[in-house]
């Protein structure tokens, strides 16, 4: 057959919202090109986790269960044997570091074309074709493939569709790994994330800026974060001066989110800082100076003092909940 494969991370019994949206992209395009979009899981993982990637549209699911999880290469030994044994034509990944990871490997392992960073796949004349945002976002280059292809997401680019009941036929794989895909071995799974919160699948952000004043300003934002549930971000000027970790720096050299809130305080809108948050549903800008970039592609911007509205906001924020 002809058909893509995709891969599904999950952690805790659970597929992780970026790996739900390349399932449901996957199994879009499937019936657009009139084939079928299957998975592949590694690790344990119950018959009936496996299955339920069902809802999201494929058919079948490849699991190989004796296959070590969170590193790359034995993924691409599955996969590659998978789509060599089936005759899949495209590898779909819904982005993250792993995801890259895996999709240079399956590419180099295929020969086969490879994007990254795609943020809308296509079909024309029976195959598909990725579009990828290049030159700081200002212009849209699309991929076409001679033979296989391999779409990696951007993160988050993918939405997850509402999941139906169907499920899926769950296929056990036995794959001999490469010997050099047993060399590294994991040690331990730790996350980096921003204040231990999930900042790629948070549906609120608050961002902080130099406009911050100082890595003490942060509390004002973690504040408001709490008050409104939802999750802290920061521009790399203050993580380069070390008011704020790595792991919640938004934009070219940090992550891609695209939440229903994004509220930036004291965030100039530099170019490199946009194409990380521009996807946001709703964007908020707080910035005393009134010829601020950002104001140029938020919904509402507040001309002020950050120090002075914040506080305001949180307090208005709770009494509204009674909190
Ligand atoms: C190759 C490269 C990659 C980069 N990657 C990234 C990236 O991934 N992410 C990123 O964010 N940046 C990135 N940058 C840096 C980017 O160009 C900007 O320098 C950075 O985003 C600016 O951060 P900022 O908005 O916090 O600071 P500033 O640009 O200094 O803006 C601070 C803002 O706060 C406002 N302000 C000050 N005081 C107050 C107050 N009391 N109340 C309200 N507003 C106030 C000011 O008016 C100003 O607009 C990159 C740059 C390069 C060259």
């Amino acid at each position: 057959m002809s058909g893509i494969l995709v891969f599904a991370l999950h952690y805790d019994g659970a597929y992780n919202k970026n790996s739900l949206g390349g399932v449901s992209e996957a199994a879009r395009r499937a019936s657009e090109l009139g084939t079928e979009a299957h998975a592949v899981v590694i690790g344990d993982v119950s018959d009936e986790l496996a299955a339920s990637l069902g809802n999201y549209g494929v058919t079948k699911v490849f699991r190989a269960k004796d296959v070590p999880e969170g590193l790359a290469q034995p993924v691409v030994d599955v996969m590659a044997k998978v789509m060599e044994d089936e005759g899949h034509d495209y590898a779909l990944f819904g982005g993250g570091l792993l995801g890259f990871e895996i999709g240079a490997g399956l590419a180099a392992r295929l020969n086969a074309g490879v994007t990254m960073e795609v943020t809308n796949v296509n079909v024309e004349d029976g195959k598909l074709t990725a579009e990828r945002p290049i030159h700081g976002d200002s212009s849209i280059s699309t991929s076409r493939y001679k033979e296989r292809g391999i779409i990696i997401g951007r993160l988050n680019a993918f939405e997850a569709a509402e999941p139906s009941d169907a499920t899926a036929e769950v296929v056990d794989v036995d794959v001999e790994l490469s010997d050099f895909s047993t060399k590294a071995k994991m040690v331990q799974r730790g996350e980096a994330r921003g204040e231990d919160i999930d900042i790629e699948g948070a549906d609120i952000l608050v961002a902080g800026g130099r406009g911050l004043g100082k890595p003490e300003g942060f509390k004002l934002c973690e504040d408001l974060a709490q008050a409104l549930g939802g999750a802290v971000a920061a521009t790399r000027a203050v993580v380069d001066a070390g008011w704020y970790p790595y792991a919640a720096q938004i934009g070219q050299t940090g992550k891609t989110v695209a939440p229903k809130l994004y509220l930036a305080a004291g965030i100039s809108g530099a170019i490199q800082h946009k194409v990380g948050m521009q996807s946001s549903e709703n964007i908020v800008a707080i910035n005393k100076d009134s010829n601020a970039p950002i104001f140029e592609f938020s919904d509402l911007g507040i001309v002020g003092d950050l120090n002075k509205i914040v506080p305001k906001l949180t307090e208005a924020v709770k009494a509204k909940k009674g909190s």
